[in-house]
C-alpha cells in the first residue's frame, strides 16, 4: 500500500484538484483549533464564531464551502498547521483505508488519489 500510496501522489498533482477542501470539512479538534488560533494570531473564541460550527456528530467543521483557508490557487493558507484530518487525508497510507471501508468508497468519489489506490489493489487482490 505504501508504494501505491507514493506512486498515486506522483502521478496527481492536488494543487489541480482540491476537491476535497472544496466539498468537505476536516473536524477541527481541540488541538488544531489551538494551533489555528495561535497561527492566525486570534483568540479561540473568535475563530471558533468567525469559521467553525458543531455539525451532527458533535464536531466543529467549517461553516462555509469551499473551506475559507483554500486559495484561488489551490493552496492551503494555514498549510503548516492545518486539522490533523487534513495533513492525513486521503489516508491512502494508513490502515483505515481498508477498515473503514464506507467512508473510503465515499472518497473515492471525488478523490483521484483514493480511486487509483483501490484500483491498484483491487489488481494486486486478483
Ligand atoms: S481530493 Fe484527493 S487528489 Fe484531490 S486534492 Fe484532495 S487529496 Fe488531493
Ligand atoms: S484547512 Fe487547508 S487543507 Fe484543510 S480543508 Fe481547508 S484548505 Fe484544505
Amino acid at each position: 500500500m505504501p508504494d501505491f500510496h507514493e506512486e498515486a501522489f506522483k502521478k496527481i498533482d492536488c494543487l489541480d484538484c482540491a476537491a476535497c477542501c472544496k466539498n468537505y470539512s476536516p473536524r477541527f479538534k481541540n488541538p488544531d483549533i489551538k494551533r489555528i488560533s495561535k497561527y492566525l494570531q486570534v483568540k479561540e473564541g473568535i475563530f471558533i464564531e468567525k469559521y467553525l460550527q458543531l455539525d451532527e456528530e458533535g464536531d466543529y467543521v467549517v461553516s462555509s464551502k469551499p473551506c475559507p483557508f483554500l486559495g484561488q490557487d489551490n493552496y492551503c493558507s494555514i498549510y503548516e498547521v492545518r486539522p490533523s484530518d487534513c495533513a492525513r487525508f486521503p489516508y491512502t497510507d494508513e490502515d483505515v483505508l481498508l477498515k473503514r471501508s464506507k467512508i473510503t468508497l465515499k472518497n473515492a468519489t471525488f478523490c483521484p488519489i483514493v480511486y487509483y489506490v483501490l484500483e491498484k489493489l483491487l489488481v494486486v487482490g486478483k
